[in-house]
């Protein structure tokens, strides 16, 4: 594995624009980031996705990086064929091998500048910990959801998904582009540190864990019976009590959260346009602060030193 190289991944969905609006000025003016001295690849994820405007033209990308996909060849949706051959290019076995990925996404909720990191990688947890040390940006830690799986950057030995909002699907915004570049600059002076050895930890990594995903409620047909209510719309971060109010009904009733752990009670992803299909209307986690391991940081460094 070649030691030290960076992908950085826009348009993975090809309707969040910022980011790769951010990769072409990139691109053109490699000056305009921050690199930390890092040997970079910059990819769009899905060029053709990009080019629609859609987040996806067979399947969703960033739900195709499952191992029983990847190796299936009766699989050959559009996104399955990009993702062998992001894999073949730039995975840890491929032509120019990065030993991390950074995704850059977009989002239509209130999330901020924030962080996605899959599972408990002592790697990707060391990224996190300190991106979260330089900026403060709240974490997703996505984890034991069975319905949702085969994500980007769980295919290369580390890597986690910056996720900024809230900004319509499609549209470009100054406030979006610079949030995702404070971000990224952020990671990369982590992961330059680490590679230089000398990466220090905060004490604790605070983390939003997720528990479980809720629907609208739907008839059996699957029409929704009612929306978000409007007390709930980009409020992401922000603790339910039980009984506030959490959809709203055509008739103007409420219908209130009920808890099934009182503690799952932090709300992130609410309202993203993009998980209407999936049937999520909003993700719910418990938020604990985490000792940092020495471990964590070594196992970076790993990764990347020379
Ligand atoms: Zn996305």
């Amino acid at each position: 594995m070649a030691q030290g190289r960076v992908l950085v991944v826009a348009a993975t969905h090809g309707n969040e624009r910022n980011a790769p609006w951010l990769l072409e000025q990139w691109r053109r003016s490699p000056q305009l980031l921050a690199a930390a001295g890092l040997e970079l690849q910059l990819e769009i994820g899905n060029p053709e996705a990009f080019a629609a405007n859609r987040r996806y033209l067979d399947r969703d990308l960033n739900r195709c990086f499952r191992p029983d996909l990847l190796t299936d060849a009766s699989h050959q949706e559009r996104e399955v064929q990009r993702a062998r051959m992001l894999l073949a290019e730039y995975g840890p076995d491929g032509r120019q091998p990065c030993a991390v990925a950074i995704d850059l996404h977009s989002t239509t909720s209130a999330m901020g500048n924030s962080l996605v990191v899959y599972g408990r990688r002592p790697a990707d947890l060391a990224l996190a910990a300190g991106i979260q040390a330089r900026l403060g940006l709240p974490v997703y830690l996505h984890e034991a959801d069975p319905a949702q799986t085969g994500f980007l950057v769980e295919r290369w030995p580390a890597g986690l998904v910056i996720e900024v909002g809230p900004v319509p699907q499609g549209l470009v915004t100054a406030t979006i582009c610079r949030q995702t570049q404070l971000a990224l600059e952020a990671a990369l002076d982590t992961l330059a540190a680490a590679a230089s050895g000398r990466l220090c930890l905060p004490q604790r990594l605070q983390v939003h864990r997720h528990q479980a995903s809720v629907d609208l409620p739907r008839a059996a047909d699957g029409t929704p019976l009612a929306t978000l209510h409007p007390a709930r719309q980009h409020q992401d971060w922000r603790p339910l009590q039980a009984g506030d109010a959490l959809f709203w009904h055509a008739d103007g009733s409420a219908l209130g959260f009920s808890p099934d752990d009182p503690e799952a009670c932090w709300p992130v992803f609410i309202n993203e346009a993009a998980y209407g299909e999936k049937g999520i209307a909003l993700s719910l986690c418990r938020r604990e602060s985490w000792v940092c391991s020495p471990g964590w940081a070594e196992a970076l460094a790993e990764l990347l030193l020379p």
